[in-house]
Parts: C-alpha cells; structure tokens; sequence
C-alpha cells in the first residue's frame, strides 16, 4: 500500500500520481528513468517505503539496504552496463545535493564517469 503522506514526487509515482517509466519492481523497491537523465542510463532504485535518505535509515533497514543496493546491480545488468561498469549514487541533504526527499540510488552508466564528482 503506498503511504499517501509520502509528500515527494517519487511518493506521487509510487500512487501512481504521475507516470514514470519503470524497468523494474518488486515488493519492496521500484526502479524508473530519472526525468533529466545525467548519461545513457539513469535509473533511480527507490524504496517503496518512505525513507528519506540514507541518513533517516535506522539499523533494522540494513535488509531494505542491502536488497536496494543488490535491485541496482541487476538494473545496471537489465541495462546492458554490468561489464562496461557503472555508478551508484545516493546524494544526501542539502551539501549532498539532495533534491527529493525519499531514498533513491541513481544508476548511471553508457559513458565514462568522472571522479571526484562535482
Ligand atoms: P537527487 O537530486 O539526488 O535528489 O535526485 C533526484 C532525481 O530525481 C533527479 O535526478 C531528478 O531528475 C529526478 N526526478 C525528479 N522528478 C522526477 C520524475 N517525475 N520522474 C523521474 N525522475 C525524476
């Protein structure tokens, strides 16, 4: 059941608000195409449950983590950039350059990452 007091754009797509091009789900996680994407492939791996961020996490969601962290691996593989390599990204809070506010892991890849981020 998704939380109708989820106050962000993903909670909108989680209701079904508002389209979002999903390339994968599961009972606990869903995966679409960032809006704006940043490379090739960019696909956001989203909680359905409300987290909002990594640094709201408490102890007891090291399972939810560990099984987001695995969902962007096979969406990466899905996407055809296992081999050539990736990134995974979670920005948190105002200096990390956090925009929405419920967790997501950004899968980014088709094009040479730069390092260190801006
Ligand atoms: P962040 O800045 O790390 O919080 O990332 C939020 C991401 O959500 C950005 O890359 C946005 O382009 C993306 N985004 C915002 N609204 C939507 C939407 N309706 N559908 C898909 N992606 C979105």
């Amino acid at each position: 059941m998704a939380d109708p007091h989820n106050d962000t754009v993903f909670g909108m797509i989680l209701r079904g608000e508002i389209p979002a091009d999903l390339v994968y789900e599961d009972d606990l996680a869903v995966a679409f195409r960032d809006i704006a994407p940043q490379a090739e492939v960019h696909v956001l791996v989203i909680p359905r449950r409300h987290i909002r961020s990594l640094a709201h996490a408490v102890e007891n969601d090291q399972p939810l983590l560990g099984h987001l962290l695995n969902v962007c691996a096979v969406v990466a593989a899905r996407e055809g950039v296992a081999d050539s390599g990736y990134r995974v990204v979670t920005n948190i809070g105002e200096d990390g350059g956090q925009s929405v506010d419920h967790l997501h892991f950004h899968v980014l890849g088709g094009r040479r990452m730069n390092w260190p981020p801006g």
